[in-house]
């Protein structure tokens, strides 16, 4: 496995279902922990973006609906909720261990323009040299079909390939890849490193992921295949614990490991 100890700048990826109790309701538990930990690792020197879902889920709750979004509409109302209300959040808690957030909304249209991408690029370093942890979303308000990453998972590893990240860290609810679904079958072998992400593989890693969030394996895979292919390495982890951070960084063999060409 890598070793992480050179590692200076990480794109930390955070889904809906590792952000929010089945209720929907915010997990902040476990939101407090992971800021603890990235400030922590801000103070020790290194710079981390946090790619955040949980707009939509944060927007129904907030509003008490009893519902998901039944149209389009309906989703980008409540995702305009919930992205203040996650952000709220995040400033609270990331300013009382000393840090200073800046949100960014993306569309896809930013990164298939030059000029837009150039832009967004010098943004992040900005924020990065003033010491900032960016926290990105997908512009889910503002966004149509067209304009779509597909889900925070592709999102995020676009973020990396645009900050020119050492490392990508995606922090799912599960513990890493497996050669079947664990969901499904006890005898399920986790998978430590993947060397090359193929077709085959992601052919074989199948469908969607929970009910309140959209990424399955499939969008994981694709989303290591796109790093890898542009020289930076990605983990799977479960976020259920945050304190796997450390773990990792402490070189605990944890996870799946997939290795940068
Ligand atoms: N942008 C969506 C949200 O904040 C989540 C997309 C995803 O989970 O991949 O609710």
């Amino acid at each position: 496995m890598e070793n992480l100890a050179q590692v200076q700048r990480i794109v930390i990826k955070i889904g809906t279902s590792t952000l929010t109790h089945n209720t929907g309701h915010l997990n902040l538990r476990r939101i407090e922990t992971l800021v603890k930990i990235v400030s922590d690792f801000k103070n020790a020197g290194r710079q981390v973006i946090l790619v955040s879902s949980g707009a939509v889920s944060a927007g129904i709750a907030r509003l008490g609906a009893d519902h998901r979004p039944r149209t389009p509409e309906e989703k980008q109302a409540m995702a305009a909720v919930g992205q203040s209300d996650l952000m709220a959040m995040y400033e609270r808690f990331f300013s009382t261990y000393g840090h200073t957030v800046g949100q960014i909304l993306m569309t896809r249209d930013v990164v298939d323009d030059p000029a837009r991408l150039s832009a967004i690029r010098n943004t992040f370093e900005s924020l990065l040299a003033l010491g900032c942890v960016p926290i990105v979303n997908e512009n889910d308000s503002v966004s149509i079909e067209e304009l779509k990453f597909g889900g925070n998972d592709t999102l995020s590893a676009y973020v990396a390939l645009i900050c020119r990240a050492d490392l990508l860290i995606n922090l799912s609810d599960v513990d890493g890849f497996y050669d079947r679904d664990p969901r499904k079958f006890s005898d399920a072998r986790l998978i430590p490193i993947v060397d090359s992400v193929t077709d085959a593989l992601i052919a074989a890693a199948g469908g969607a992921g929970t009910e309140r969030g959209t990424g399955g394996m499939a969008t994981k895979l694709k989303a290591a295949r796109i790093v890898t292919e542009a020289g930076i390495p990605m983990y799977i982890l479960n976020g259920a614990d945050p304190t796997v951070l450390y773990a990792l960084m402490d070189g605990e063999p944890i996870g799946t490991f997939f290795r940068a060409h």
